[in-house]
Parts: C-alpha cells; sequence; structure tokens
C-alpha cells in the first residue's frame, strides 16, 4: 500500500504545468484528488474549466479517482470551495499542495500596487485560504499534510520578481509555524521550490535547459511529502532536473555586548558580525 493510497488530496493549480503532474501521480499511487484551477492566462486574467477538466480526465481514462474545482484559491469563499469539494466528494480533505501561480513579473521600480496586489492574493492569501479551510479537519482526524510551492526566488531573490519573491518567502514563514502549530495534531507542513519547464518558466530560460527540468522530476518528491510515514515539517526542499536538495536558515555564532554599543563600536566589529564561516542552524531565539 503506498502511503498515499485512499488520502482525499487538493491540488490548487493542478490543471497544467507541475500541478497537473503532482495530480496524475498521485491519483496513480492511489489518491483521490481535487484537481482545482482557475483556467486563466499566466498573468492571472481570465478563466474557463477546460483545464482542469482535461486533468480529470486524463485520471479517469487511467483508472484513478478525481474531481475538478474551477473555484480561486485567491478569495475565502474560493477556497473553501475548493476544500469542500474534496469533503463532499471524498468525504474527507487529507492533504493540501498549495501550487496555483501567476507571474506579473516587473522591476520593483516598475512594480505597481496592482501588480502587487495580485500576485500576494494568489500565492500568499491562495495558500492561507486553502490551508485555512482544510485545518479544521486536519485537526479533527489528527492528521494532515501540507506542501506549499515556495521559489528560488523567494528563498535568494531574482531580479524583476519583488512581489513574487515576498509571496514566496511569505509562504516560508506560513510553513515554518504550520509546522509547529500542527505537530500536535499530526499534520506536517513543508515547502519545495521546484525547478521544471512549464509555461511559468518557458521564455525564462533557453530550450536545451528546460529540456533538462521535467515536471515529472519534481512530482515524487511532493507525493513523499503528503503519504503517511512522513516525519518531517517545516523543511525546505529545491526540487528539478534530477536533484533534491534541502535548504535551511542559518546564523553565525554572534557578537556579544554587554552594554549597548555606540555605532562607532558596531562598525569596529561588523567584520565579526557578518562573518560566515561559523554558522550553526539557525533557531528563533524568543521561540
Ligand atoms: P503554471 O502556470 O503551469 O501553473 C500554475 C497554475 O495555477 C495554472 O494552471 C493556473 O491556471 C493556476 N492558477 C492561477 N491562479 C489561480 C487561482 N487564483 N486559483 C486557482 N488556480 C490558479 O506554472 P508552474 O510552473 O506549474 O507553477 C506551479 C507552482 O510552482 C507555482 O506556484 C509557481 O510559482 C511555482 N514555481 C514554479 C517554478 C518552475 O520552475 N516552474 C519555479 C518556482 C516556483
Amino acid at each position: 500500500m503506498s502511503g498515499v493510497e485512499g488520502r482525499a488530496i487538493v491540488i490548487t493549480g493542478a490543471g497544467g504545468g507541475l500541478g497537473r503532474e503532482y495530480a496524475l501521480l498521485l491519483a496513480r499511487e492511489g489518491a483521490r484528488v481535487v484537481v482545482n484551477d482557475l483556467g486563466g492566462a499566466r498573468d492571472g486574467s481570465g478563466g474557463g474549466s477546460a483545464m482542469a477538466d482535461g486533468v480529470v480526465a486524463e485520471i479517469r481514462a487511467a483508472g484513478g479517482e478525481a474531481v475538478a474545482s474551477y473555484d480561486s484559491v485567491a478569495t475565502q469563499v474560493g477556497a473553501e470551495a475548493i476544500v469542500r469539494t474534496a469533503v463532499e466528494t471524498f468525504g474527507a480533505v487529507h492533504g493540501i499542495v498549495s501550487n496555483a501561480g501567476i507571474l506579473r513579473d516587473s522591476s520593483f521600480a516598475r512594480t505597481t500596487p496592482e501588480d502587487w496586489d495580485a500576485v500576494i492574493k494568489v500565492h500568499l492569501y491562495g495558500g492561507f485560504h486553502v490551508i485555512r479551510a482544510a485545518w479544521p479537519y486536519f485537526r479533527e482526524q489528527n492528521f494532515g499534510r501540507v506542501v506549499v510551492a515556495t521559489s528560488t526566488s523567494g528563498l535568494y531573490g531574482n531580479f524583476g520578481q519583488a512581489n513574487y519573491a515576498a509571496a514566496k518567502l511569505g509562504l516560508v514563514g506560513l510553513v515554518n509555524t504550520l509546522a509547529i502549530e500542527g505537530e500536535r495534531y499530526g499534520i506536517r507542513a513543508n515547502a519545495v521550490a521546484p525547478l521544471a519547464a512549464t509555461r511559468m518558466t518557458a521564455d525564462i530560460a533557453p530550450p536545451e535547459v528546460l529540456d533538462t527540468l521535467p515536471a515529472a522530476q519534481v512530482a515524487p518528491v511532493v507525493g513523499h511529502l503528503l503519504t503517511e510515514e512522513l516525519t518531517d515539517s517545516g523543511a525546505v526542499f529545491v526540487v528539478g532536473g534530477g536533484l533534491v536538495r534541502r535548504v535551511a536558515l542559518f546564523q553565525n555564532s554572534g557578537v556579544r555586548f554587554d552594554e549597548p554599543p555606540t555605532m562607532e563600536i558596531v562598525a569596529k566589529r561588523w567584520a565579526e558580525i557578518t562573518d560566515l564561516s561559523h554558522v550553526a542552524r539557525g533557531v528563533n531565539p524568543l521561540g
């Protein structure tokens, strides 16, 4: 029996790209899948049922179980309807893959409040709304799995993606806290920063690079993070092109001042303060 067999899993943005790959794999492994997709363009404009319906048809043709959902993750009402689809169709919700996403790239100098809002609403609010709708079910059944799609753009920054990077690292902060609050309820929450050839990356890398990044390389890791046996929580993985790496925050051993230092003293010790040659895993000093 596979670690996801019989589980009801919601995958947002599963009408294409990575989400479709996750849905196909999970259904093959015996999960019951809600294929959610608004069906719009890469910038979030438009919508329709064809994308989600197409993936559901593929899954059913292969003998799997799936149901379509066309609601937007970006609103509370939409997200609640997505989770309700799982509960009404499969009688439960055991896992959420918060994968829906859009792009509105521009340099920070040119980023409009509208483009900022649109990106934050789909990625960060989308993650919040959908996970929040599933959370009471997770607590009640003492089981839940959350995987959010983060990005190396958020972990490290990327020119032209201030809105996207902020949203993506926001999701890591969310997962860090869900891991702590969910622990006693058997809930595990983790993040995957994928690297894959999809419509989102179609024009940002040359074809010979994209050819090395099939979405199928990412799906098994996301699948593992949804399994019953998973014990990890609050972890971040960069996955693509056949490489699976864990990413974590580290801090150096620091410089201690017994009295508030002058700015001049801070400047004098700056090389020591910024030195990363001796690092330890980051822990919340107040936690
Ligand atoms: P994609 O554009 O193929 O998939 C995103 C899907 O989300 C689309 O099918 C889209 O219709 C859907 N969507 C958009 N807004 C929605 C909304 N409001 N409600 C429901 N669905 C909505 O791109 P992808 O590359 O497969 O991206 C999947 C996720 O992985 C995204 O969160 C993306 O930011 C992240 N990611 C991808 C890469 C990569 O290399 N492809 C890198 C880093 C992060």
